[in-house]
């Protein structure tokens, strides 16, 4: 068993070790409490400990312990049990959640432990156990540390501290490849933390990755987009997808798309969606709010681009060309990671606008200028541009007709303002330029107020 390969756990007591209960949220801290109050074992555990280790801030702590979820739940009113698969209690405080995990037991080659596929995957992991055990199952060493609320130790099974020591991520265990098949998505969150953290994949652990990649395909594309959320939404998607792409794992998420990656013609595609996850690793940085519609719109355009040209070849007209291409790359997305319809909506509207930022004629302009989408289609066509897919002087028009006042706004529209100066100059009080005047006005009050209503960013539209 697992348990045999491992060493005796490493104690390390409060004073010889940096983690303080001043950097643990109140809220833990109060379950972390009232669980050993009720005379259960309780220790905060996996992301919080370690990024409390590196001196990052956590994104939410977690907290393992010997009390079933039922007896978590008497524990606490503001509790709810959830998850099939992997069963947990969350404790709520207002808009934040303590999770709460009972510790799982090993599996057991005997049978006993979780259900397990022909293939080693685990499909329910609720077989409870000891701390020693809880350990043994988690995935990465630096993942495995345990702080305890009785005494205010650090408990290592793992040896993951000598691994943040060194920024190596290493899977828990001797075999690295049943490690996998017991959960894929490993290979994902090796991936993840390997940008997060700055660490590098131990070798062992990234050498089988391109032969397991395909096990992706057995995971619920509705967990898959969570997790290529997680990937791409947390300030480092450029390296996620240049990681991605090294270990193979990117086809198996978005298909497609590393088809037309795999081209080797010319550099255009690698560009645009480099681009793209650069800006949004950006915006991250600098506080702004980032859109899944966008994201997934800059991932999947590629293909939808090509099919898009492929139509209008057909004889499609624009709009009928790009709704079938979109259509149709979006429908077959779902089949790995299911994209929710309220972000798949908003991302198809994106890529319909495109061919309508074209036209420059007429009131269109003026009109697309309050589409709900505007911003983001409009922060779309910048990065084609940038990429060198559409022609700059687009994007630049586009850009200006946004700054300028309404006077300008009709010039550069060219054919739309004669035309109400025609029906206008009819009413015989009325002078030609005050008229030409007083267009302008209307318009320019009611752009103001459709653009004022406008979010300042088009990643912010969802
Ligand atoms: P972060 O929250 O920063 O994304 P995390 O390490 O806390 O990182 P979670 O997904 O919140 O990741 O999971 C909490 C802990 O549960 C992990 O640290 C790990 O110990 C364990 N864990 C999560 N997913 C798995 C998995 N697929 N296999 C084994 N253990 C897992
Ligand atoms: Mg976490």
């Amino acid at each position: 068993m697992l348990s045999d390969t491992l060493p005796a756990p490493l104690i390390v007591p409060r004073p010889e070790h940096p983690i303080s209960r001043a950097h643990i949220s109140p809220n833990a801290l109060k379950v972390l409490n009232r669980l050993k109050q009720a005379g259960f074992q309780a220790y905060l555990v996996g992301g919080g400990v370690r990024d409390l280790l590196l001196g990052h801030e956590p994104k939410d702590f977690d907290i393992a312990t010997d009390a079933t979820p039922e007896e978590v739940r008497g524990v606490f009113r503001n509790c709810r049990l959830i998850g099939r698969r992997f069963r947990l209690a969350h404790v709520f405080f207002g808009r934040e959640i303590v999770e709460v995990a009972t510790f799982r037991g090993s599996n057991a080659e005997d049978g006993s432990g979780a259900q397990v596929t022909e293939q080693g995957m685990i499909l329910r992991d609720n077989v409870y156990g000891s701390i020693t055990e809880d350990a043994l199952r988690r995935d990465f060493t630096v993942n495995a540390l345990y702080y305890n609320i009785a005494d205010f130790s650090l408990v290592d099974y793992a040896g993951g501290l000598a691994d943040i020591e060194q920024g190596r991520l290493r899977l828990i265990g001797a075999d690295p490849v049943a490690r996998y098949r017991e959960d894929p998505v490993r290979m994902l969150r090796a991936v993840r933390f390997a940008c997060k953290l700055g660490f590098i994949i131990d070798p062992d652990c990234a050498a089988p990755i391109r032969d397991l990649a395909g096990l992706l395909g057995g995971i619920s594309p509705a967990r898959l987009f969570e997790e290529a959320l997680k990937l791409f939404h947390g300030g480092y998607a450029l390296q996620a997808f240049e990681k991605l792409r090294h270990h193979d794992l990117f086809a198996q998420l978005f298909p497609a798309t590393d088809a037309c990656l795999a081209r080797q013609d010319h550099d255009f595609p690698i560009t645009f969606v480099s681009r793209g996850l650069d800006n949004t690793d950006r915006r991250i940085l600098e506080g702004k709010p980032v859109a899944p519609a966008f994201l997934f719109a800059v991932l999947l355009w590629e293909p939808v681009r090509l099919r898009y040209h492929a139509l209008l070849a057909e004889g499609l007209a624009s709009a009928e060309a790009m709704a079938l291409a979109s259509h149709e790359v979006a429908s077959a997305q779902q089949r790995r990671v299911a994209i929710q319809k309220r972000f798949a909506l908003p991302m198809r509207e994106i890529w319909a606008l495109q061919p309508r930022l074209e036209r420059r004629q007429g009131k269109r302009p003026l009109g697309l200028l309050s589409h709900p989408r505007f911003r983001a289609a409009y922060d779309f066509l910048l990065l084609r541009a940038e990429a060198g897919e559409t022609d700059p002087e687009l994007a630049d028009w586009w850009t200006r007709f946004q700054d300028v006042d309404a006077a300008e706004r009709a010039r550069m529209l060219g054919g739309s303002a004669p035309r109400k100066r025609k029906r206008r100059k009819r009413k015989p009080t009325t002078k030609g330029t005050a008229v030409e005047a007083g267009t302008v006005k209307d318009t320019a009050s009611k752009v103001d107020a459709t653009t004022s209503a406008q979010p300042r960013s088009g990643q912010a539209n969802e």
